[in-house]
């Protein structure tokens, strides 16, 4: 076997193996390899298996120093792109004032989308690119970013530019994501809102590949469940993705939606009755949680622990945004979903691996495998437990993608 490179001194390997999503308890199962290696060709592993195994031949070699390696993270839920800052908001919000209170005095998301607004797309592209490489450097080597601070058509299309021009400019892999957010404040716009996203946007982000998938926030303050649904359908018309943020605050029928049009993931579910969890335990659809909304807004996190014993495939995004959840690392996320959502460090691993590229329709990311690109994290001590015990430092030591060793 002739290889590129190989990764030795590796105390212990750990990978979810096969494909994904994996579901209920299959997400406790991991291949475990004590002093391991693994050899690299082309930007792909090619071998995977105890260092003592290996009879190939390598002209390059990397000894890691008996440490711990895992697959590439993958952050499947972020709004990186973002100008202005909701530190105010925070101040009133932790003094107790209450969020309507925010809003109407001019903060909250509008404050964001307006401060969005006058950013040029350089600033955009220089304020998003240190929020990405904070993500890089926690472990995420795949990461979706959504616009929907744009509100206008035009604004919307703007933000998915700053995306596509960061998606050269950084290591990882960027996934792009329309975002139809919020509605307008004058409810006799929404019908002209939603016919304008169907008729206009859409087709016109297909046409340029200028997302990969169309979310969708389904909520009281929101958008409606039948709007959603419209919105969705004219995304599949036009061969993109979907997905949903929904039952975040209260059950308003997004999660049924999600479910009925087999969406690849639905997002949030902070507030999902028992009988929804059980359906989704049925489904095919991965649960996305976010438990940096829970910590930065103190609400009650998302049922991940009722999810997965339902059988549910669940994965875990940090939501990176400036209103809900400041949260720029996607191993923090992971740390923060076994304490607040009750999943094992097996699950969690899986959750930010496997299960979040299932959530972005993804087959080859999320597994050290032969095959698969060669995405993976040196991690700093020799257990792969760290990932998710590590509060307040950085758990990861080198960051490969491709291959390539990008952070470090
Ligand atoms: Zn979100």
């Amino acid at each position: 076997m002739n290889a590129d490179l190989l990764v030795r001194g590796i105390r212990q390997l750990a990978t979810p193996q096969g494909p994904g999503p994996k579901r209920g308890a299959e997400m406790r199962r991991l291949l475990v390899i004590e002093h391991a290696a693994i050899a690299v060709a082309r930007r792909r592993i090619l071998w995977l298996g105890p260092e003592a195994e290996w009879t190939g031949h390598a002209p390059q070699s990397v000894d890691v120093g008996h440490r711990a390696v895992i697959p590439g993270l993958i952050d499947p839920h972020t709004h990186a792109v973002w100008a202005g800052d909701r530190l105010a908001d925070f101040e009133a919000r932790i003094s107790g004032v209450a969020y309507e209170t925010i809003l109407a005095r001019g903060g909250g998301i509008w404050s964001t989308i307006r401060a969005t607004a006058s950013a040029s797309e350089e600033e955009l592209v220089a304020l998003a690119k240190p929020r990405l490489d904070a993500l890089v450097r926690s472990g995420a080597t795949v990461i979706e970013v959504k616009s929907g601070y744009g509100f206008t058509p035009e604004a919307e299309l703007r933000m998915l530019r700053v995306i596509q021009r960061l998606t050269p400019a950084r290591p990882a892999r960027i996934i792009p994501t329309l975002l139809i957010h919020v509605p307008p404040k004058n409810e006799s716009e929404r019908a002209a809102y939603v016919s304008d996203a169907c008729r206009i946007l859409i087709p016109e982000v297909a046409r340029q590949r200028l997302a990969q998938a169309v979310d969708v926030f389904v909520e009281k303050e929101a958008w409606s469940a039948v709007e959603a649904e419209q919105i969705l359908n004219a995304a599949r018309q036009h061969g993109l993705g979907i997905k949903l943020h929904t039952e975040q605050f209260h059950r308003v029928g997004g999660l049924e939606v999600g479910l009925r049009m087999n969406a690849p993931s639905i997002d949030h579910l902070e507030a999902c009755s028992a009988e929804q969890i059980a359906q989704v335990g049925r489904s095919a659809t991965v649960a996305t949680i976010l438990p940096g909304v829970s910590l930065h807004l103190g609400l009650p996190p998302a049922p991940g622990r009722a999810l997965i014993d339902s059988g549910a495939a669940v994965a875990v995004g940090t939501d990176l945004n400036p209103g809900s959840s400041p949260l720029f690392s996607i191993s923090a996320a992971l740390a923060l979903a076994v304490r607040l959502n009750g999943l094992t460090a097996q699950e969690a691993l899986v959750a930010g691996t496997l299960n979040a590229a299932a959530a972005l329709s993804l087959s080859d990311a999320g597994r050290i495998e032969p095959g698969m690109p060669a995405d993976f994290l040196v991690l700093d001590g020799p257990d792969w437990r760290s990932l998710v015990y590590t509060l307040g430092a950085n758990p990861v030591r080198e960051v490969w993608i491709a291959g390539e060793r990008v952070a470090a």
